[in-house]
């Protein structure tokens, strides 16, 4: 599984935050969008379930209408209404006729009342609950039919405690009214089917007093509180027995996109509408826990949905995250091993470089011996010219002794001891050159080293007849360097020169000049030679590159020459004197003393 605990940068706590919020409001959308749906939905099957109730009630009272009607018209009823005897017997005929129409009709109760209010006949006159001799004047149904109008009346029984509608006609005799006929609809069964249905649906009179319910316990109650006048009237008429109208336990409160109706507790959809030519309206109630149920369905979907896409965002990440620092573990192992292998080749470097340098080194030491071989000759010639002259004076000396000529004897000797002393210089140079350098560098006067490689090579010089030219900026000139492999750059350069003049007529000149430029000592080397060829100044510094065909030049004179002056931080350029020979432009840094 992976783990939670993220460092969250900025812009993706930001991301979070956004994606949590539009889900939020997304759910909360859904289930307002789902509330308001659900209630509309509701809203229309509320009310096309109002008009069926509202068409059945209609229909149930239409159904009993006539039979008042009828019973008035009746000759019996008539007789007994007008007849002074009030004869019991005729009394009871009327009554029978009347339990068989009520019989057929299927109604309540069918009864007759004289002028003052008083059942002569019923159709439960054998019942224990008969209302004959019973007096109903101060019921409104039976005042409406004595004023000659049509009654119509909802109200409890006061013998039997039934409720039922009662709906009256005045009976006529000549024009006059002579009593009134009643029947009494029993609207019972008609809230048993509603309870069956599992509906709730009630209705209410004018007083809003709840006389129809699918519920019993909402039986006449009343919906709001009812004027005491109203009251008295209402207890005087015993339209509803002893009900106290209690106050039904009602609120009202909104839902998403609705008013929904609380009644003890529980909410509901109200849809109410008016009974035709009555007073009374018709509730039909439905409740909204299929609304809540839906909208926590959605909530729930939501949540679900919400949580599943965090999860599966963190999944995702914690997948490429792994993929990442795989990835990274990949490339670091990739880099130490690179690292490794730069190591190596930085080793490898190293030796190189210091076999390189060692093999360098040999070759300046190959190249020393090779300008000693090519100089022996002249060295030979050039010691051999004092010994000859020692041995001539040493032989002038012996003379000089025996004829006590002290002052010849003191000449020759002097001349003897600076003859020896200029060997001496000789063979000191020599050594000098021939030493190997010791690779540490100083500040050493580049002055110094031009004069010394002339003195050097001042033999071969004076056997090939070159004139050495110096010129020089100042006395002293430093550069950061080691003395003996900066005199090696100016006697290689004299060797070549003297090489390149050994075919040429004219006068045979090496011409040295000395600059100092800002932070940089400049040196030409220039000669009366043969010049350079093109494709010899290609390959100028190649080791082993050699024009000359005999056996002392090896082709490393300025190979070496190439490296040493690389080795001191300076730089070296062969071109050809406008009037013909080479000519080396040497450049190092200038040392400046502090
Ligand atoms: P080597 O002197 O043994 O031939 P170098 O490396 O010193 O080797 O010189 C390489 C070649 O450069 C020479 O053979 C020669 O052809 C050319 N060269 C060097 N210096 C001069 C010069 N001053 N004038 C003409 N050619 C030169």
């Amino acid at each position: 599984m992976f783990s939670f605990a993220y460092q969250f940068s900025k812009p993706i706590l930001w991301g979070w935050i956004f994606f949590i919020v539009l889900g939020s409001l997304s759910i909360w959308l859904a289930n307002y969008w789902l509330g308001i749906s659900t209630a509309i939905e509701l809203r229309k099957i509320s009310r096309e379930r109002l008009s069926l109730y509202d068409a059945t009630l209609l229909g149930e009272l239409d159904k009993y209408r006539y039979l008042p009607f009828v019973l008035s018209g009746n000759e019996d009823v008539k007789e007994l209404l007008t007849s002074f005897r009030r004869d019991p017997f005729f009394a009871n005929k009327v009554s029978k006729y009347l339990a068989e129409m009520n019989n057929k009709a299927e109604a309540n109760v069918l009864y007759i009342m004289d002028k003052k209010g008083s059942t002569l006949a019923s159709s439960n006159w054998q019942d224990k609950t008969s209302f004959v001799g019973h007096n109903y004047s101060f019921r409104p149904y039976f005042q409406d039919a004595i004023e000659g109008r049509e009654g119509r009346f909802f109200a409890i029984g006061t013998i039997s405690g039934i409720p039922g509608f009662f709906m009256s006609h005045p009976v006529y005799e000549d024009s006059s009214i002579i009593g009134v006929a009643v029947v009494k609809v029993n609207l019972t069964p008609l809230q048993q089917q509603w309870n069956d249905g599992g509906e709730n649906v009630f209705i209410t009179d004018e007083n809003s007093v709840i006389f129809l319910a699918s519920k019993k316990d909402w039986l006449y109650k009343s919906l709001r509180r009812i004027p005491l006048e109203q009251l008295q009237k209402l207890q005087q008429i015993k339209q509803y027995g002893t009900s106290n109208f209690d106050i039904l336990d009602i609120n009202h409160v909104s839902v998403p996109g609705d008013l929904a109706t609380e009644i003890e507790g529980r909410r509901y959809l109200e849809t109410t509408q008016e009974i035709a030519n009555t007073n009374w309206k018709i509730h039909y109630l439905v409740s909204i826990n299929s609304i809540t149920e839906n909208q926590r369905t959605i909530v729930a979907i939501g949540i679900g949905v919400v949580v599943i896409l965090l999860v599966l965002a963190l999944f995702i990440r914690e997948r490429r995250q792994k993929v990442i620092s795989t990835r990274r573990a990949l490339e670091a192992e990739k880099m130490e091993d690179m690292n490794r292998q730069l190591e190596i080749e930085i080793e490898e470097r190293r030796r190189t470089e210091k076999e390189l340098r060692a093999a360098q080194d040999g070759l300046v030491q190959a190249g020393k011996l090779a300008a000693l071989g090519q100089m022996s000759a002249a060295i030979a010639y050039e010691i051999n010219q004092p010994i000859a002259a020692i041995q001539n004076d040493v032989s002038n000396c012996v003379s000089y002794l025996k004829n006590q000529n002290d002052q010849q004897l003191n000449n020759s000797l002097n001349e003897i001891s600076s003859l020896t002393e200029k060997m001496g210089m000789i063979t000191a140079q020599l050594k000098n050159f021939a030493r190997k350098s010791s690779m540490k560098t100083r500040p050493v006067d580049i002055v110094k080293a031009i004069n010394r490689a002339g003195y050097l090579m001042q033999p071969v010089f004076n056997t090939q007849a070159v004139r050495l030219e110096i010129n020089i900026a100042s006395k002293t000139i430093l550069v950061s360097g080691d003395e003996i492999r900066l005199e090696q750059v100016f006697v290689n350069l004299y060797r070549n020169a003297i090489d390149a003049m050994k075919t040429t007529q004219g006068e045979k000149v090496i011409t040295i000049n000395t600059s100092v430029t800002g932070q940089q000592v400049n040196v030409t080397v220039s000669d009366t030679g043969t010049g350079l060829e093109e494709h010899v100044v290609k390959k100028l510094y190649d080791p082993f590159f050699t024009t000359k065909l005999n056996s002392e030049s090896l082709g490393l004179g300025l190979s070496i020459t190439y490296g040493i002056i690389k080795d001191l931080k300076g730089e070296i350029q062969a071109s050809n004197n406008p009037d013909g020979g080479a000519c080396f432009v040497l450049s190092f840094p200038h040392y400046i003393e502090k």
